[in-house]
């Protein structure tokens, strides 16, 4: 039994899955808002539930919105407090006794789309997100790949690739990113970048699903911003490949239910990757919500 934990800001989800990787329990708690010790009992308590109503011993996987200090397992997130700068996965392993797989939540978006019946047999699967940041994780046989550092997969924070600086113009925004630098790719290709560069270029906030909604009736401004916004997308989603050349890509997030976006990249990114390159195949995420909770819990299944 495979038991994965998607902690958010506001609330946990925890998944019970069966061998055939069937999710078979499902549970939603509030996430303490900032009491460690409560934190640690309610992850605990539903451990113990769960062990005895399945009559099991569950592999537990946790998924959050941060990452492990690589060289202290201190927890690095400003979206959980009352995890902030704690070993959860020591405290959580000497309660338990049990071993306990802690990941980024990109990276457990990943591995769950990569554990789908249809590409768990794919080599290698790169998970992007186009939610509110842009961000993802690498899958390589089946196991996230996460790096020295444990920030394999924060693509959202390399820069803008000079090609995509060119194709913006001469008035290009120069957006600053939360990590405090400048032209991070996060703030251009998110649903957030989506929105900023329709207000950047044409002086009105508009939601993405409206500009979406104006571009298919063909107003003029959605129009000529999502042509900008598909060539940027697949410059920079082109240097991705180049790096990483993946057999398989997963969009995850909100702008990834825009269907132009499959229609659009295939036809533009050839002309942005090494000639001996082909495009790989790009598909929709099929686990949408539940995707941090699945890969939470297949963070063991190998
Ligand atoms: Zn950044």
């Amino acid at each position: 039994m495979y038991y994965g934990f998607d902690i958010g800001g506001t609330k946990i989800e925890f998944g019970a899955f069966d061998e055939n990787l069937q999710r078979i329990a499902t549970e939603r708690v509030a996430t303490p808002s900032a009491d460690y010790d409560l934190l640690i009992e309610t992850i605990v308590s539903l451990i113990n539930k769960y062990d005895t109503q399945l009559n099991c011993e569950g592999k537990i996987g946790i998924g959050i919105p941060g990452m492990e200090d690589a060289d202290t397992g201190a927890i690095l997130t400003s979206n959980i407090p009352a995890a902030k700068g704690h070993f959860l996965k020591q405290d959580l392993q000497a309660k338990l006794a049990r071993e306990v797989s802690i990941d980024n939540d990109a990276n457990c978006f990943a591995l769950s789309e990569a554990w789908d019946d249809d590409l768990k047999d794919e080599k290698s699967v790169l998970g992007l997100i186009l939610g509110t940041g842009f961000g993802g994780g690498i899958v390589i046989n089946g196991q996230v790949f996460t790096g020295r550092n444990n920030v394999a997969g924060e693509m959202g924070h390399t820069r803008m690739p000079i090609d995509g600086w060119f194709h913006l113009g001469v008035n290009a925004p120069l957006f600053e990113c939360g990590c405090d630098k400048k032209g991070c790719i996060d703030n251009y290709l998110s649903g957030r970048g989506f929105e900023q560069l329709y207000a950047h270029y044409y002086g009105e906030t508009l939601k993405a699903t409206e500009i979406i909604a104006n571009q298919a009736v063909g107003e003029q401004k959605a129009v000529e911003h999502v042509e900008r916004f598909m060539e940027l997308l697949a410059i920079c989603f082109a240097n991705l490949f180049t790096a990483f050349d993946p057999h398989v890509v997963v969009l995850g997030g909100g702008l990834s239910n825009y269907d132009l976006i499959y229609e659009e990249l295939p036809k533009r990114i050839p002309k942005h990757l090494l000639s001996v390159a082909k495009v790989p195949k790009i598909i929709k995420a099929k686990h949408g919500d539940s995707g941090g909770v699945r890969g939470a819990a297949f963070l063991n299944i190998l």
